[in-house]
């Protein structure tokens, strides 16, 4: 039984308990239908006798009745009998006659014949047998002014009852079996429609188990049930799966990409160093450039760490009320004080609207605003100048980076955002002085994170201006 799947225990003990069932209600009709149709018999009977006694009437003179078509009339005595048309001698297997206080039959139907000993002698509903076969009988004598010493007998033969039982016993026969299938059927078509996306569901979770596609998703259509509802947050798992393991796989081959430069040239410096250098001057180049390398490597692995927490939705966004008067105004003051050869004697203007307010994270914006006033310095011109200004208008907070350097082509705007893209690497020769080509691409992330419209504008030669739009 434990070996058994959840869809074939339900269908086995559902069909069990619809046999018991099925035989305990047959067996207690059949019991009970005997006892209520013999009942239902004798009621009938007595009915019919008390209605046709109504139809029965004496008139003194033909010509005092309101005779309608299909009405007798029979010479009685010193008058007429009116038998109704609605006086029914074969009515539903109860046969009904008039007798007259002799005996004689004066009208109607009569199957059976009772001896003369028992005329008017079932006043009372009785039985008596004819011919090898049993009848109920119920004689109703007739009271009416000129009817009286008239009366009627009614009979019906007790096989109606058995007949009708065989009809019931028939009938259950067939089709509380046939039910009883179509219960087992539809519950087992019911079950197993049911059952199916489970399947589905552990087929999947094996195939993804097994290493297979991170990409599938469970497709068992719509609905409301408990299966669907498992369906769609082993989708959602699924989902988070995909991307944290993307994101896994995009850190790996971006650093094991990236890292490999700079692995290079410490490789070599320290080679040439070892093979070459003999003054300690020599040997401290050597080291210095190691040391950049080294910071370098630093760098692209926290800046790359921090990009794979962004994909996997682990880098938390705290929003808050932030008063980007005053965050604006620190990251210049911030930037001013960078050293006088990074800044190339650019002079940074702060133009800054007080007191704008926006709901943002104070951190993420910061970083932001830090990577394009630096790519301003960075590819500004020899005592230019870079403006960052923060007004507000009607619907939208403005913030720009503006600067008056080397500028960037129109082919290169719509690459400068993408990961690891550099516009040109011959306007920065020496490889020190080289970004990564991140700073952007975190920009355009976190602007999506904070739901914020990063764009730029540019011409070659005149230079850029970068607007972040709340
Ligand atoms: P990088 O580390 O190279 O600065 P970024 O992602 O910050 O990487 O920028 C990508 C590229 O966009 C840069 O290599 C540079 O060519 C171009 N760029 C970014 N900011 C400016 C700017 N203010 N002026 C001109 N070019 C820019």
């Amino acid at each position: 039984m434990k070996q058994l799947s959840i869809q074939k225990k339900i269908v086995l003990w559902f069909s069990a308990m619809l046999l018991i069932i099925v035989l305990l209600i047959s067996a207690m009709t059949f019991a009970i239908a005997g006892s209520v149709l013999n009942e239902n018999i004798r009621e009938r009977l007595y009915d019919i006798v008390a209605v046709n006694v109504n139809e029965i009437e004496y008139w003194n003179r033909l010509t005092d009745t309101e005779a309608e078509p299909g009405d007798q009339f029979l010479k009685y005595e010193n008058g007429w009998l009116e038998i109704d048309d609605d006086f029914c001698d074969v009515f539903e297997g109860i046969s009904t006659a008039l007798y007259d206080a002799d005996g004689n039959l004066l009208y109607g139907n009569m199957p059976i014949k009772i001896s003369s000993s028992k005329l008017l002698a079932f006043t009372k509903i009785g039985k008596t047998d004819y011919k090898g076969e049993t009848y109920y009988v119920y004689d109703k004598p007739l009271t009416a002014e000129g009817l009286e010493g008239l009366w009627v007998r009614g009979v019906i033969s007790q096989n109606e009852s058995v007949n009708i039982l065989y009809n019931v016993v028939r009938l259950s026969f067939w089709l509380l079996p046939a039910l009883a299938l179509l219960a087992v059927l539809g519950g087992y078509i019911i079950t197993r429609r049911s059952f199916l996306p489970v399947e589905q569901i552990a087929k999947s979770a094996e195939e993804i188990g097994k290493g297979g596609d991170l990409s599938k998703r469970l497709d068992i259509g719509s609905g409301n049930d408990e299966i669907h509802m498992l369906a769609d947050t082993f989708n959602e798992m699924f989902a988070r799966l995909e991307n944290n393991f993307n994101a896994e796989k995009q850190f790996t081959s971006d650093a094991s990409h990236e890292l490999r430069t700079p692995v290079s040239v410490i490789l070599a410096q320290a080679q040439y160093a070892l093979e070459f250098a003999e003054t300690p001057e020599e040997y401290r180049e050597a080291l210095e450039v190691i040391e950049r390398q080294g910071n370098r490597m630093g760098d692209i692995i926290s800046q790359l760490l921090f990009f794979t927490r962004l994909a996997q939705g682990t880098e938390t966004v705290n929003k808050e009320e932030v008063c980007l008067s005053a965050l604006v105004e620190e990251a210049c003051a911030e930037q001013k004080m960078l050293p006088q050869e990074d800044r190339k004697n650019i002079s940074l203007i702060c133009d800054v609207s007080p007191d704008v307010y926006a709901l943002t994270d104070r951190s993420l914006l910061t970083l932001c605003l830090n990577n394009l006033i630096s790519n301003a310095y960075k590819y500004g011109k020899e005592n230019g100048h870079i403006r960052v200004s923060l007004c507000r208008d009607t619907d939208k907070i403005l913030i720009s980076v503006k600067d008056d350097g080397i500028g960037i082509s129109p082919e290169n705007l719509p690459k400068i955002w993408e990961r690891f893209y550099q516009a040109d690497s011959s306007r920065s020769a020496d490889i020190n002085e080289r970004g990564l080509g991140l700073g952007l691409s975190m920009v355009s992330q976190i602007c999506k994170l904070l739901d914020i419209t990063a764009e730029v504008n540019s011409t070659l030669g005149e230079g850029s201006e970068f607007t972040l739009e709340f």
